[in-house]
């Protein structure tokens, strides 16, 4: 741009230049500046263009890399015959877009699509997403109360799940009340007996809050208690709460929706090609099962939710039709491995090797 202004500010003036002398003759001197002038002019404009050239047959190339790298024909991947009817099919990610709406606390958005889509969603439903919501809301603006009254009003099933989070408010609360000075000391010893059903479990925690006390007059950020006032404990807080209230209410912390679009996103490659493959092979048969890929697509440790067990015998992952099943020495095989071993009537087992009758193998469900 910067060369484009010079250049046209130069011809400008050369215009008006010679406009000025035009009927006079040039002297030798002058002839020669404006000769070099012009050869000056033209290498400019032809480097100009050239380089113009150069950036035109990048960009061009752009949409060619685009249109090899995506394949339009995405569709292709799913059969059709995975969903009972369209209808059922837009229903079903309607209500996965709204619940998604609803687990990232945008309500009125939510609701909007409700009511465009004509979709209906149980009061039962929202309800726990509300009640969510509200209370992050308040932990946001650093407000404990609602998360407290909650905390304390599923305590035994919060600590049925091992969490701390009644714990974690409490000491929030506790270290807000040191933050405000030596005046607030006769309301943070008297609030310190909270603690007192977390004193086996945090006792050490609760040593270094009651240590800190001492630390009052000075001024807490002077000691080196310093780090109780760290804000990343409102983050923490805010993480323990979501995490064991989602637990609690049978939710899961990330949305289906997000998990299911960032596993698509690494399984899709791996399908279109087993898409190219099925079909230069001609073996459409292959993939006709609803629930099943053809091939297993490793998704990462981040969306491991369930054990798994690989029969050892025929190396094959358990599954509702081929359940594992434990023997009585203990050893575990898949009920195909397990058919395929009885010899008659009689099933030795292909590991300590004890003889067992094949009645007597329990299914065990991970
Ligand atoms: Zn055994």
């Amino acid at each position: 741009m910067l060369h484009q202004g010079l250049l046209l500010c130069v011809l400008t003036h050369c215009q008006c230049f010679s406009a000025a002398l035009q009927g006079t003759p040039l002297s030798a001197t002058l002839s020669l500046v404006m000769s070099q002038c012009c050869r000056k002019i033209k290498d400019t404009v032809h480097k100009l263009a050239s380089d113009h050239k150069d950036i035109h047959s990048s960009v061009s190339r752009v949409g060619k890399a685009i249109d090899r790298n995506f394949d339009s024909e995405i569709c292709g991947v799913v059969s059709d015959a995975v969903w009972d009817s369209r209808e059922k099919q837009q229903q079903i990610l309607q209500m996965a877009i709204v619940e998604h709406l609803y687990q990232q606390g945008m309500l009125s958005v939510a609701e909007e699509l409700c009511q465009e889509s004509t979709l209906n969603v149980d009061l039962d439903f929202k309800q726990p997403f509300l009640e969510l919501n509200r209370i992050l809301e308040a932990l946001h603006e650093q407000d404990l109360g609602p998360a407290l009254e909650w905390a304390v009003s599923h305590r035994q099933r919060l600590l049925e799940l091992n969490s701390s989070l009644e714990f974690k408010l409490h000491r929030m609360h506790f270290i807000r009340l040191l933050a405000g000075g030596p005046e607030k000391q006769l309301e943070a010893l008297s609030y310190a007996r909270h603690f007192q059903p977390f004193a086996r479990l945090h006792q050490r925690e609760i040593q270094v809050m009651m240590g800190s006390l001492v630390y009052l007059r000075l001024g807490l950020e002077k000691s080196p208690y310093c780090h109780l006032l760290d804000n990343s404990h409102w983050a923490e807080i805010c993480e323990t709460f979501t995490r064991d209230a989602c637990s609690l209410l049978g939710l899961s912390v990330e949305s289906p929706l997000s998990v299911s679009f960032a596993s698509g996103c690494v399984a899709l490659p791996v399908l279109m090609n087993i898409k190219a493959v099925i079909e230069q092979r001609q073996c459409t048969g292959v993939w006709s099962h609803k629930d099943e890929l053809p091939i297993e697509i490793e998704l990462g440790m981040k969306c491991w939710y369930h054990s798994v067990f690989a029969c050892p015998i025929l190396r094959q992952q358990t599954s509702d039709s081929n359940p594992p099943i434990k023997l009585i020495c203990g050893h575990v095989i898949s009920r195909d491995a397990l058919n395929k071993l009885i010899n008659g009537g009689k099933l030795k087992c292909p590991y300590c090797p004890m003889e067992q009758n094949p009645a007597d193998g329990k299914r065990i469900i991970f």
